[in-house]
């Protein structure tokens, strides 16, 4: 069931590696299918080691419908999230340091830069604590969303979503990227923010970048 998906799924993570947004089991990625059904990782499995049939397909009351492992330990957040953002069918969490990092120190992370503007499509919110594998990380981050695809949540990470599983894995590597140059600028002094008019100028311009699909 969802073979391709899966595939899709297992690459996503391993790029979620490659890029330094996770180390060792950390993170998850998930993915809205049909008929009401959800596709999420397993819990505490190496990535290199994982294969698309670790993946799991379960209900919206988090039942597993296939395969043997056990879903990742945030299910209930995942599953909260899909259901109250249905414009979403995946998301992507991880605790890229960068982010995080600012999210220990600032409320947000303004949109002061193209990277974020284009791939998250607003500043980004951090939400306030609340531990992992809590159903509570689900609702923060559904409230803290705001126009963005991206949220970080305190002391732990960041979750990105959107209507599909790269625009997810792009808002996350983008606002890793984006963290890292904004807290080398604030090393150097305070960084200003871009107007209203520039930040809707270059989302514009975003929606024709690349190859025509
Ligand atoms: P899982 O491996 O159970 O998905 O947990 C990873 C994680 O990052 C928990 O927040
Ligand atoms: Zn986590």
């Amino acid at each position: 069931m969802f073979e391709k998906e899966k595939k899709e799924m297992l690459e996503c993570a391993l790029q979620m590696k490659e890029y330094q947004l996770i180390s060792l089991t950390g993170g998850n990625v998930s993915m809205r299918m049909p008929d009401g059904l959800f596709l999420v990782t397993p819990s505490g499995m190496y990535y290199e080691k994982m294969v698309p049939d670790d993946i799991v397909v379960i209900d919206g009351k988090g039942n597993v419908v296939e395969g043997c492992r056990k879903p990742s330990s945030d299910t209930p957040a995942l599953l909260y999230m899909f259901e109250h953002m249905p414009q979403i069918n995946a998301i992507i969490h991880t605790h890229q340091p960068y982010a995080t990092a600012i999210g220990m120190t600032n409320d947000r992370l303004p949109a002061c830069m193209v990277t974020i503007i284009d791939a998250c499509r607003a500043e980004v919110q951090v939400a306030p604590w609340t531990p992992s594998s809590d159903i509570g990380m689900g609702i923060l981050a559904t409230q803290y969303a705001g126009d963005s695809l991206a949220v970080i949540m305190k002391h732990h990470g960041v979750i990105t979503y959107g209507d599909s599983l790269e625009q997810a894995l792009f808002a996350a590597v983008y606002l890793e990227e984006a963290s890292k140059t904004y807290v080398m600028a604030r090393v150097m002094g305070p960084v200003p923010e871009l107007s209203p008019e520039d930040i809707a100028h270059e989302a514009a311009g975003w929606a024709t970048y690349g190859q025509d699909k």
